[in-house]
This record gives C-alpha cells, structure tokens and sequence, in this order.
C-alpha cells in the first residue's frame, strides 16, 4: 500500500486504532533504508600525481561517481586543510584550485577543477553543528585532497564542492564525535568524503622502488580494515595504543583524522565496503572504503 492509500484507510478506523496505526506507520517509515541518504567515503588519496595518472587507484575512483546517486553537493574533508583553535567551513561561491606543494611537473599546476562552490549547504554546517562555533571562510579553495580525486570521480565538475578544515589542535575523540553532528546532512543529499590516508610516512617512502611496502605499514593497514568490519572504531580512535605500526604509520595525524569523519559519519551497525586497498612506496596506504 503506498502512503496515500494507506493514510486514506486511517479515515475508516476507530480513533484508537489510527492513533496505533499511524505511530505503526512512522515507525516502519524510519526503518526503511533512506533511499536518498548519500554514502559516507573515505579516500586514500596519495601522490597528487594521481590527479594526472591513469593507474589502478584512479581508475577505480572513476567508477564511483557512476555508481553513487548524483549528490546535491560534496563535502570534502581533507588532510590539506588544517586550522588551529578552530574550525572553518568554506562558503565561497566559486572556490579556486590551490596548487599546496611543490616540486611537480608544470603540467600539476595548471589544472583547474572548475567546480561551483556550496555556501547554502556550508551554511548549514554552520547551522548543525552545535558543540561548537563553526567559522566561515570565504577564500578557502580546493585543496588537493580534494581536487585531485574529484577530477576522476566526477570530471565533469558540475556539482557543488565545499570543504570543512580540521582543527588540528583538538584530539581524534573529538573529531570522531564533532562528525556525528553532520549526519543529517547525508540526510540531504550531501555526500561526505573524508580524503587523507591511513598510513602516511613521507620520511620514509621508497622512492626508488615504489612497490615496497614495509611490514609494519601492512601491519596497521590491516589492523584497521579489521578494526572497521568489527565496527570497533573506539580502537580507531585510540589508535596509538596499538604501538610500533601505528607510530611509524600515523607519525602525525593530519592524513588519519578525515578516516575518523568518515568512521564518526556511520550509523552504527551501518555496513562498510573497501572499494580499493594498496600499500605504496613503502609507507603510503591508498586504502579507500564507504559506507554499503
Ligand atoms: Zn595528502
């Protein structure tokens, strides 16, 4: 029976019994799986050379924007976007492109992801959030957490992009709590990408031979996939208690805290897929997963 039969066969019943049926209604309406609920992701995204390779990892990025509803808008999380005592949301109508490094091949610089801004939906981040004070930043651009992905995920550009920082000064229990306060947002039709990697050791990635990857790297690569699909992500959060690996794979946390936006963006008992799992040049994990 579709809604409007069904609310039409309230007419015919007792008072109590629509009262019973209704609240039955609502109840069986908030079990359903929300149907325009956009997936919550996580992506490792690497080298910004990605943005111009053709390899495994992007191809595999090219097929998620396929896969997925159109959202209404992207909401990027990333590494590359780091604020202390605070935390900012972009509401800039039309962000630019923000080549943050150096030492790449010209051809890295003079791409432009041409994606409109979202300050309506920034503005609503600003309106969720409660705990605390949301700043808005009308400059903040692209970085390349989030560029660099989203030129293979959606190419053509035509879906507003906004970002949030992380407030790099804070805790992960903190970031971990602070994203379950965006999750009606999904509700909305925004998607929410969480972009760093989940092993970062820049100090030590082999260079010379890119298809190395260290034992303790695989290591704590591993423990969190299984960590993940055991939906404990309290032990994420407390990650350094798992010792060796987790030092030398998180030796800072900008590049693991957006994994904790993701994690803090599930329901729980809400299902995760892998969608890529790669350890690169040593101590880089590309590992990408959303929600089923
Ligand atoms: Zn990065």
């Amino acid at each position: 029976m579709n809604r409007k039969n069904f609310l039409k066969s309230l007419l015919l019943l007792p008072a109590g019994a629509a009262a019973m049926k209704l609240s039955q209604f609502h109840q069986s309406a908030s079990e359903l799986p929300a149907s325009d609920r956009m997936p919550v992701v996580f992506i490792g995204h690497g080298s910004p050379m990605n943005a111009i390779e053709d390899n495994n990892f992007t191809q595999t990025l090219a097929t998620l924007g396929q896969r997925w509803e159109r959202p209404k808008a992207i909401l990027v999380i990333s590494a590359h976007w780091l604020t202390r005592g605070s935390t900012s949301v972009a509401t800039s109508p039309a962000p630019e492109t923000v080549c943050d490094f150096g030492g790449f091949p010209e051809e890295l610089y003079k791409i432009k992801y041409s994606a409109p801004g979202s300050p309506d939906f920034a503005k609503q981040v600003v309106e969720n959030v409660k705990s605390i004070q949301v700043h808005e930043d009308h400059e903040m651009g692209f970085d390349h957490g989030a560029w660099t992905i989203l030129k293979h995920i959606y190419p053509a550009a035509n879906i507003p992009v906004f970002q949030m920082s992380i407030d790099y000064n804070k805790p992960p229990q903190w970031h971990f709590a602070l994203a379950a306060e965006l999750k009606n947002l999904r509700e909305k039709g925004v998607l929410i990408i969480g972009s760093g990697n989940i092993v970062h050791n820049l100090r030590l990635v082999t260079f010379q031979d890119f298809s190395q990857k260290y034992d303790w790297a695989v290591e704590f690569d591993e423990y969190v996939k299984q960590r993940i699909l055991a939906g404990d992500y309290e032990a994420l959060v407390n990650y350094q208690s798992f010792g060796r690996a987790a030092q030398l794979s998180v030796p800072t946390n900008d590049h693991y805290l957006p994994m904790l936006y993701t994690l803090g963006l599930l329901d729980k008992n809400e299902a995760v897929n892998f969608t890529y799992e790669e350890v690169l040049g040593g101590s880089i994990s590309m590992r990408c997963f959303e929600s089923a």
